[in-house]
């Protein structure tokens, strides 16, 4: 059954994923340099980061979710900052 999915996996199909390792490698469809911020795009069968504008281009739709993440994660940094609860940076 989890094969039948794999296979139906294109090689633009792109997938949000938790940065581990923060690396800012080239983008890996157009070679542009990769802004990496803790959650970024990947290509779906590889651990392979994707620029912003090609996920524009594959999947606006995963693009628009990472926009509303970062804001969402500057509006909660902002709201901690003013009860003065301390963030821990590495978690984002
Ligand atoms: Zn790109």
């Amino acid at each position: 059954m989890s094969d039948k999915v794999m296979e139906n996996i294109q090689p633009t199909d792109l997938v949000i994923r938790v940065n581990h390792v923060l690396t800012n490698d080239p983008c890996a469809l157009c070679n542009a340099p990769t802004d990496a911020t803790g959650i970024d795009l990947f290509l779906a069968d590889r651990p392979a980061l994707v620029c912003h504008a090609c996920g524009l281009y594959h999947a606006p739709a995963l693009v628009r979710l990472l926009n509303l993440a970062s804001a969402a994660n500057t509006f909660v940094r902002a709201e901690y900052e003013m009860a003065g609860v301390v963030t821990d940076e590495k978690l984002f």
